[in-house]
């Protein structure tokens, strides 16, 4: 099920990655779940979005394979949870590039306001995308902290938040 124009013919990987990332919900849907975000109320409530608009990029993201829906844990009552791929995992390089990009050439609504990204490995905050200039490794989900816009206080580790 495809929400736009059928991109995945194209030579380009680019225009084949917009394909399926190419819609704004899809990449905040994925921005939750890498902070612990997986069931679709508290989704809803993050995202302000309406039923049919979530429940319908969640389909796509699980036909795609980057989320899986997996019983949650912990309650009586049968509730499912979507939970990160391997593949899912990978966008997270193109959600901090959309960040930092951001940054530079977007205004927040307050002075200050960013998504901050963090090297788990040696504490350094990240200028790239998907490597630590600190130390020179790759920024996985298993090595990577955000400190989120609204709520700077809090250091989430995604590799102990992101994936169960
Ligand atoms: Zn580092």
């Amino acid at each position: 099920m495809a929400l736009r124009s059928e991109w995945t013919g194209q030579a380009c990987p680019i225009a084949r990655s917009l394909d399926v990332l190419g819609d704004p919900w899809v990449v905040l849907i994925l921005r939750e779940v890498f902070t612990g975000n997986r069931r679709f109320d508290t989704l809803k409530a993050a995202l302000e979005i309406a039923d049919t608009v979530l429940s319908r990029r969640l389909s796509v993201l699980v036909e795609q394979g980057l989320l899986s829906k997996e019983p949650y844990a912990g309650t009586t009552r049968k509730r499912m949870e979507y939970v990160m791929t391997d593949k899912g995992a990978d966008t997270l390089p193109v959600l901090h590039a959309l960040g930092l990009w951001g940054r530079r050439h977007t205004t927040p609504p307050v002075a200050g306001q960013a998504l901050r990204i963090y090297c788990m490995r040696c504490g350094e905050e990240a200028e790239h995308a998907d490597w630590c200039v600190g130390c020179a490794k790759p920024l996985t989900v298993d090595t990577t902290g955000w400190r989120r816009a609204r709520s700077p206080e809090i250091l989430l580790e995604l590799g102990s938040v992101g994936r169960r």
